[in-house]
């Protein structure tokens, strides 16, 4: 019972008498049968329509019907419709494999404790993971975890500590706070230190290659649909976005494929000296060993379609030209007081310091409570505002 009290705020007023929680189980379960009753009279207000801005502006929850196939019991839908950011808009969910479905979703850069945006993108697509099994699908879901990357290397350093085996760590972190968001996990947790020969095998693969010494990068000129996804031109692009800064690069669109070693960082052996991969093709490489250079669904935060999905996209198409990923989806911000989440103005939030104030259901309750690609303010009122909801349904239930 300690164990229940510490999830919720003492401060509220409805946490008086503790004997009324049922277990966590019972919790989950109760909650999940609401918020799963929620969804269907969600889907079934649409009315089925053909239109796709009818069914955008109904649709609360970004999974909606188009009045196809019938669950012959209760007559409710069983289909799916996906936004996908390739083609802007909803289209009809279709697998390239009959009952089967491969889903990669971008993982975290384990560095430190997953903050609520990381929380999002993962409640959201335990959502979508859920719903698909309901549907019937056999689901393959790939979450990578980046154990390799500039910001682990300079934590490490800092703390004395090996990068690996403090990423290792973070890893641990991370699948704590997903088993308290009652988040699925995902088939395979592909990371970077473990997949080196087949990173170099696609960065060998890449016709679009070139050589600075020991780095290697992409040079996006010679992709003509660069730009594809983000609808950015590749005069547009920013140097420096989590790539760093380098004068011999031919464009400084170009991404580094393959970073040289320095002083105090670990290492590989590759055909261009000891380094490291670049954060990009780490995603290509663990997609395409898990699930091929084609499937179902590509997602992620929707920071991550520019340049980490556009430069994914480059390197696949360039490594394997029948490279066809068929949905891209990717879930809006969370704001705080309706500023944008950052750690340098000092409101950026962990899931860790959350669910120490608040059951984690409440957070899971609180993110799922605005459709998944629009933003979502944090603020205290909204989440007490979710608490208090959680409550009330163990209360009634
Ligand atoms: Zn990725």
């Amino acid at each position: 019972m300690l164990a229940m009290l510490k999830c919720y705020k003492p401060s509220l007023p409805l946490c008086s008498s503790p004997s009324i929680f049922p277990p966590k189980a019972s919790i989950y379960t109760q909650t999940h049968k609401i918020l799963t009753k929620n969804l269907q009279k969600s889907t079934a207000k649409i009315h089925c329509s053909s239109s796709l801005s009818d069914v955008e502006s109904k649709s609360r929850t970004g999974l909606c019907c188009n009045g196809g196939e019938r669950d012959g019991e209760n007559g409710k839908s069983r289909e799916l419709w996906l936004f996908n950011s390739m083609s802007k808009q909803k289209e009809l969910f279709r697998s390239k494999v009959e009952g089967k479905v491969g889903m990669y979703v971008c993982g975290v850069t384990t560095y430190d404790f997953s903050h609520i945006g990381h929380a999002r993108v993962y409640v959201s697509v335990d959502v979508l993971f859920r719903y698909l099994r309901v549907l019937g699908y056999e689901v393959n879901y790939v979450r990578n975890f980046t154990d390799v990357e500039d910001k682990i290397i300079s934590r490490a350093n800092q703390l004395g500590e090996d990068p690996i085996g403090l990423s290792r760590r973070f890893c641990k972190e991370f699948h704590q706070d997903m088993e308290d968001l009652h988040c699925l996990p995902p088939s395979v947790e592909p990371r970077v230190s473990d997949h080196i020969p087949q990173i170099i095998d696609i960065i060998l693969d890449n016709g679009c290659a070139y050589r600075t010494d020991a780095d290697v990068y992409f040079a996006v000129d010679k992709f003509p649909l660069y730009g594809r996804l983000s609808g950015r031109k590749i005069g547009d692009n920013r140097a420096g976005e989590r790539v760093a800064i380098d004068t011999r690069k031919k464009n400084t669109a170009d991404f580094a494929l393959w970073k040289s070693a320095k002083e105090g960082e670990p290492f590989w052996e590759s055909p261009w000296g000891p380094g490291r991969p670049g954060w990009h093709i780490e995603c290509s490489a663990m997609s395409a060993a898990y699930l091929g250079y084609s499937f179902d669904i590509h997602g992620g935060g929707m920071d991550l379609i520019f340049p980490h999905h556009e430069n994914e996209i480059a390197q696949n198409c360039v490594a394997c030209d029948k490279s066809d990923i068929s949905y891209w989806i990717h879930n809006g911000f969370v704001t705080i007081d309706s500023e944008k989440m950052s750690k340098s103005l000092g409101n950026f939030f962990t899931i860790r310091q959350v669910i120490g104030l608040y059951h984690p259901l409440a957070l899971r309750h609180f993110l799922l409570s605005t459709h998944y690609r629009s933003p979502i303010n944090y603020s205290d009122a909204q989440i007490e505002s979710a608490s208090e909801r959680i409550f009330y349904i163990y209360q009634v239930s």
